[in-house]
């Protein structure tokens, strides 16, 4: 069985992806939360009764350290000898649109600390147990809005430097382990807290585009930033 781990899965995209992973195949999942005890949506997936994976709900702050280290080990026991096949690094936050000219530097260090340094750090305390699978998948969940090539306007410049910054973060990675296939993913603009009721793609659909790249992945995908639809974006 498949072995996953999914950061910021509360809701939005997170949710759908472990959703879409329970629901289709007989995955293992963690689902990881800031706080189990709100995330009620995901407490009902874990009872759900058509459900066909495994669905484990554990605590994890990508920007505690602590928070980051207690789940890697809760992760390792429940695994055992088993590695951990996918990572994907979903959580991030958006700031509201903003102009260079009006920029917070405090949202931007808020920013960066989330969707990049969050990004950073589970990665690397998770990366002992992908070593121990055959895959070792790591998937960064960026934005079109992060492309300077693929500039598709709109203001949110706090939101697309934090996302330019953790493409950039992956570059770093796949030079320094060439060895793990790591990439970057837009989900598409999907109806969530973040993304708004005017967005093109439902949850579940925007879930499945990536689980539709994610399990085709080869090591020709590292350093790949891919669209929803698989294609290549320009950095
Ligand atoms: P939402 O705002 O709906 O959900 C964000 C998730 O990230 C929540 O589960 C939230 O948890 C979690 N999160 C935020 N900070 C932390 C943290 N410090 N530790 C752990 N979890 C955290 O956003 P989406 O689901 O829309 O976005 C998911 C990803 O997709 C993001 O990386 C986003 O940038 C990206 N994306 C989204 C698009 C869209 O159209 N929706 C388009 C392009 C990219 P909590 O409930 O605790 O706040």
């Amino acid at each position: 069985m498949p072995t996953w781990l999914i950061t910021g899965a509360s809701r939005g995209l997170g949710l759908g992806l472990a959703q879409e992973l329970i629901a289709s195949s007989d995955n293992i999942v963690f689902a990881t939360c800031r706080h189990p005890e709100e995330a009620k949506n995901l407490r009902l997936l874990s009872e759900s009764p058509s459900r066909k994976g495994s669905l484990f709900i554990i605590q994890l702050n990508v920007t505690d350290e602590a928070s980051v280290f207690i789940a890697q080990r809760e992760v390792e026991s429940i695994l055992g000898q088993r590695g951990l096949d996918f990572l994907i690094n979903n959580a991030g936050v958006a700031t509201k649109d903003d102009l260079p000219s009006n920029l917070s530097v405090s949202n931007l260090i808020s920013a960066v600390e989330t969707n990049v340094g969050g990004t950073a750090l589970v990665t690397r305390m998770f990366i002992p147990l992908l070593e121990r699978s055959a895959k070792k998948i790591i998937v960064n969940i960026t934005s079109t809005l992060g492309s300077i090539g693929n500039d598709t306007g709109g203001e949110h410049t706090t939101y697309s430097i934090s996302k330019a910054a953790l493409n950039m973060l992956t570059y770093k990675q796949v030079k320094e382990r060439p060895d793990l296939i790591t990439f970057m993913i837009h989900p598409g603009w999907c109806k969530t807290d973040m993304g708004g009721d005017n967005a093109t793609l439902e949850v579940a659909e925007g879930a499945r585009k990536v689980l539709r790249i994610v399990k085709g992945a080869t090591p020709e995908y590292t350093g790949k930033f891919f669209d929803e639809e698989g294609v290549i974006v320009p950095w």
